[in-house]
């Protein structure tokens, strides 16, 4: 099987490890000639540190992010508290990683292609897709590069603006809300302590104001304000004079910026025969809630063991899991946005929803605590030797695992995990003599 990535983003760069790691051949081409550098999304969600445990990709993550950060709030230039954009949180046996995560976008992005390296895959810059056409049994894709190529499969995973979309004429449909604005930038700023984020609010509407997010790895900051302003060193410095008063901060290394508008669009279609659409080509977000990584990145883990196990049942269910999904998500970060355009001060709170540990393709009809489509916790196991280890450690790879609890018949699943652990028991609502399949992307079969 050959399979070719257009995109090397997050979504494009998961699903080519995923792929690679499964010994498929695939190839990850991008239009762009250098690699992105900004900060973008900076905020890992627990659900995508699960999928990093499982890529290998974990250690490196945490190694080179940073815990989110205590923010200090001032209004009308003075220091008005401190507060979290989320409590932290303990872990527990099922949920071993429970808080966010910030890392910027380009450092990920350089882990996954340092991962995706170690499997004989680098990505081909300078690479548009430019045309394809598709039979029943193959895609043929034209390159920018003047090269045409036959694969099995084409996935795009170019972003929202996506040529792969367009091409196969599925309709983006949402809005693009041209009266909002976001000014964002990466800078730093002599004056403001590393250690912290800072909200700079306005004395008439603590709500209008500046997000300065420190991003790990140096001395910068993720400059972020709904305010018109240009995007110039001079631009940034004139608003933090303005909100956090003169003297707060000096700015200097400005390497990003740019003026966003939030999009909230959802593709018709994830798929049209032998080419899928994956992550923003798919859905776009506005940043509030810090979804759109995530959820691009959740596709591609969706995705690659379907594309590599090929039957028809199998393939059609990514875009019915990961569609409705998308919507749910879209919900979130829009309802997210309008607190913040109406100065609600609980916009600040990022919630349960925005971590994706409850994502879920169970029938809704179905109550049962825990049921086919759901998450597969974490829990207390013992492997082969007698060992106590955690679930997720054995469930690392691409295949899907046999949980047995209690059994008495001896293994015929090449991949089984026998269960004593009382504890797990709990987790996982058994009783003895029941199998739970976990799917290769961890969710109950
Ligand atoms: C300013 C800004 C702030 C953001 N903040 C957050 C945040 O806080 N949290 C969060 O979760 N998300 C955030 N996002 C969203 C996040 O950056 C995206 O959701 C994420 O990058 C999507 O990943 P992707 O791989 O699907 O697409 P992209 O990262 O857009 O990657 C697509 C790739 O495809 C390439 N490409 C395009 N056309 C072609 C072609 N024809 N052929 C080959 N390659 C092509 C592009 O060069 C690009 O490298 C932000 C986005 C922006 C722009």
């Amino acid at each position: 099987m050959n399979i070719l990535i257009a995109g090397a983003g997050p979504t494009g760069l998961t699903l080519g490890i995923e792929l690679a790691r499964r010994g498929i051949a695939v190839r990850v081409i991008d239009k762009a000639t250098e690699y992105f550098e900004g900060s973008r999304g900076d905020g890992l969600q627990p659900r995508t540190l699960e999928v990093f445990e499982d890529l290998g990709v974990l250690d490196e993550v945490f190694a080179q992010g940073r815990a989110v950060p205590l923010l200090k709030i001032h209004v009308g230039g003075k220091f008005a508290g401190e507060r979290r954009m989320a409590d932290p949180v303990e872990p527990t046996p099922d949920i071993p990683y429970p808080n966010g995560w910030m890392i910027g976008q380009s450092r990920t992005e350089r882990i996954l292609r340092d991962k995706l390296a170690e499997y004989g895959v680098s990505v081909e810059l300078g690479t548009a897709i430019t045309g394809f056409t598709q039979s029943a049994d193959a895609v043929t894709a034209e390159l920018s590069t003047g090269e045409s190529l036959r694969v099995d499969y084409l996935v795009g995973a170019d972003g929202g603006r996506s040529f792969v979309r367009k091409h196969l004429g599925i309709p983006f449909e949402g809005t693009t809300d041209e009266s909002i604005r976001m000014l964002l930038g990466d800078v730093a700023a002599d004056g403001l302590d590393h250690e912290y984020g800072y909200w700079f609010g306005s004395q008439d509407n603590p709500m209008e104001g500046i997000v300065m997010t420190p991003l790990a790895g140096g001395d910068q900051f993720q400059f972020g304000t709904p305010i018109e302003g240009d995007t110039s060193l001079e631009g940034l410095q004139a608003l933090v004079d303005k909100y956090a008063g003169p003297g707060t901060a000096k700015l200097r290394d400005l390497t990003w910026s740019t003026v966003w508008r939030p999009n909230v669009r959802l593709a018709a279609k994830f798929r049209v025969g032998r080419v899928f659409i994956a992550g923003d080509a798919a859905h776009v977000h506005p940043p509030t809630g810090g979804q759109g990584f995530n959820t691009g990145v959740q596709d591609a883990y969706n995705l690659a063991w379907k594309l590599a196990d090929g039957r028809e049942e199998v393939l059609a269910t990514y875009e019915t899991e990961r569609r409705t999904n998308a919507k749910r998500v879209l919900g979130i970060s829009e309802e997210l946005m309008q607190k913040h355009v109406d100065g609600d001060e609980s916009a600040l709170d990022r919630g349960e929803n925005t971590r994706q540990l409850d994502i879920s393709y169970r029938d809704p009809a179905d109550h049962r605590p825990l049921a086919p489509g759901d998450r597969a916790p974490d829990a207390p196991v013992t492997d082969a030797e007698g060992n106590k280890i955690r679930l997720f450690e054995l469930l690392r790879g691409p295949h899907e695992t046999l949980l047995r609890f209690s059994p008495t018949t001896p293994a015929a699943h090449p991949h089984t995990v026998d269960i004593t652990s009382p504890e797990a028991f709990a987790i996982y609502h058994a009783q003895p003599g029941d199998e739970i399949l976990i799917r290769p992307d961890g969710y109950l079969a």
